[in-house]
């Protein structure tokens, strides 16, 4: 039979009107297909359980306690709309609840009285949120006769211990999925998985990065051999610019899955990057769909699709320049500074040499005082904060002479000076580093010139 494999995001999972919208998605699968849902954490939790972990750090119980009911009330009050009366809900806080949350005030408050946190135990206490979630989405189920069980996924999942964006083993991750999962398929039941949490070997949780629940989903399709993923959002499915800062951007109805993983890569936060190279890998189709918006048909991501394009924006990115006379014709500069910076354990973005340069760009929030330190001992240094990078994403984009004119003509027009720029060699991407305060005008202008729902119409 067809198996689909099912997420719904925090803004779908923020409501109990929405908890009950993603319930009757569902409703309509099963007929026709085996289902597994993957859920998220209610919208906004998982931001509150960093809150509390950047809290415990800097040992203050009494404000993580606070933020630990702010949490409890946010599901109370979901839990109160799901149910038929006041005892039904006060029941099940009690059962099913409360146990969750008494173990999150134990851990965080615990550690804030210390303020020692080890990424072990962020990993413990960022989970909270999809094992709350899950409770929710199966009550839902239950108030309209689906039959279902709530599955933690670290019981599936199974990782190295990289505990905030682990890597999954897929041999361990299919032979348990398989043993967990298929017995209740048979029974016709439908397995609700808590999202973004895995397990490493030694049975501590792991995490597998922000917005990892899209790759949960896709790894249990992955590992089941399900038909396709269906990635349930709060927005039209893969959009030419994220809709929030581009008000005219637009849907794609079908978009190839090579620019979808590059604009994933890219920061587009609507899709966890690796659930795109996995459905790359083994060719499964990825469906985007918009819970609060039934018309919208969704956006599928395919192999092969015909020709889309959009653009990225990621703020928050530092551009570190190196200076230093030895890199004319000299050997080895570049390997220095690139293994400094990988025993940090920080990702480089955007490189870019000169005969006597070599720039960086990371997260800023990768940046230390330390990582300075250590590359001014061998060369001069500059670093420039508050930076944007802004992706130009399409297939064969590189070779739009037209469009690399405009790129830096839009910049001269409105006065943003480009920092660095990399032109992909695979053909699919430019992209330039620009002040963070201008990159919205920069890319609601070439969104604007370049992309067109009628030209772009497929
Ligand atoms: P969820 O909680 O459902 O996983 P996310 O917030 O992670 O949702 O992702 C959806 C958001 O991604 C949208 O609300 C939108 O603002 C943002 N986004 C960024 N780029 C794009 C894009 N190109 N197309 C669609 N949405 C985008
Ligand atoms: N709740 C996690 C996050 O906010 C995972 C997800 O939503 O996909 O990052
Ligand atoms: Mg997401």
């Amino acid at each position: 039979m067809n198996l689909k494999s099912i997420k719904f995001g925090g803004t779908s999972m923020g409501s109990a009107e929405s908890i009950q919208e993603c319930a009757k998605i569902v409703k309509e699968k099963i007929n026709k297909s085996l289902v597994v849902v993957t859920v998220s954490a209610v919208g906004g939790i998982t931001d509150k359980l960093i809150e509390i972990i950047k809290l415990a750090r800097k040992t203050k119980p009494r404000l993580v306690k606070s933020k630990v009911i702010e949490i409890s009330n946010i599901h109370k009050q979901i839990l109160k709309n799901l149910t038929s009366n006041d005892e039904e809900a006060e029941n099940l806080w009690a059962q099913e609840f409360e146990p969750i949350i008494n173990k999150l005030e134990a851990i965080s408050y615990g550690t804030s009285l210390v303020g020692d946190l080890t990424d072990k135990t962020e990993a413990r206490i960022c989970a909270f949120g999809e094992k709350l979630s899950s409770l929710l989405m199966l009550l839902a189920l239950e108030k309209i006769g689906i039959a279902s069980q709530r599955i933690e996924s670290e019981r599936i999942i199974k990782t190295d211990n990289n505990y905030l964006k682990a890597k999954v083993n897929f041999q361990a991750t299919s032979l348990s999925s398989k043993k967990i999962l298929r017995p209740i398929f048979l029974k016709k039941i439908v397995p609700v998985v808590t999202g973004f949490i895995g397990k490493d070997t030694h049975g501590n949780i792991t995490l597998l990065g922000r917005g990892g629940s899209d790759y949960t989903a896709s790894i249990l399709a992955m590992v089941l051999n399900a038909n396709e993923v269906e990635i349930w959002t709060d927005v039209n499915g893969i959009m030419t610019a994220d809709p929030r800062i581009v008000e005219d951007a637009f849907s794609w109805p079908s978009l190839d899955m090579n620019v979808m993983s590059e604009m994933a890569y890219s920061g587009a936060k609507v899709v966890h990057p690796d659930t795109i190279a996995l459905a790359v890998e083994k060719n499964i189709p990825v469906y985007v769909y918009n819970t609060f918006d039934n018309a919208f048909k969704g956006t599928k991501i395919t192999k092969n699709a015909p020709h889309a394009k959009g653009i990225v924006t990621s703020p928050g990115n530092t551009i570190i320049t190196l200076e230093n006379t030895s890199i004319i014709n000299g050997v080895g500069f570049v390997k220095k500074v690139t293994s400094i910076v990988a025993e940090h354990n920080i990702p480089i973005d955007v490189c870019a040499t000169s005969e006597i340069s070599f720039t960086i760009s990371i997260k800023t929030e990768d940046y230390s005082k330390k990582l300075l330190k250590i590359l001014e001992s061998f060369a001069s240094v500059k670093v420039k904060n508050n930076i944007t990078k802004l992706c130009f994403i399409g297939n064969e984009i590189t070779s739009d002479k037209k469009l690399l004119a405009g790129v830096f003509t839009l910049c001269m027009e409105l006065d943003t000076r480009i920092y660095t720029i990399s032109v992909s060699a695979s053909g699919n991407n430019i992209t330039i580093l620009i002040d963070q305060n201008k990159a919205n005008i920069i890319l609601r202008a070439l969104h604007k010139k370049f992309l067109k729902e009628e030209e772009c119409s497929q």
